[in-house]
């Protein structure tokens, strides 16, 4: 269940890099100076960029167990682990030649 998880967190920050979001992975720490960091990016840097602006901020853990529930597709019925049902969108790609 954790790989099923781990993948979808994956899948949801590509997704957001191929929309040209910003996208941080790493390992949460705190450097001797008290700044934070996830990976190489400096989070004071960063909010610093963005203050006064509205914004998402995802946070995934990789290290979170819980498991994935399972969804039933309203459009097909089918039920489905995955981001989104992967039978309807192999059609809609089939169908439209894109996701
Ligand atoms: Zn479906």
């Amino acid at each position: 269940m954790t790989a099923i998880r781990r993948a979808a967190i994956l899948k949801l920050a590509s997704t957001a890099y191929e929309m040209d979001l910003q996208v941080m992975n790493g390992v949460v720490q705190k450097a001797a100076n008290g700044r934070w960091h996830v990976g190489s990016h400096d989070l004071v840097e960063w909010l610093s960029q963005h203050e006064g602006e509205e914004l998402v901020v995802v946070l995934g853990s990789l290290a979170d167990e819980r498991p994935v529930e399972t969804r039933t597709c309203r459009t097909c019925g089918r039920d489905y682990m995955d981001l989104e049902c992967p039978y309807c969108r192999a059609n809609r790609i089939r169908l439209r030649g894109h996701a």
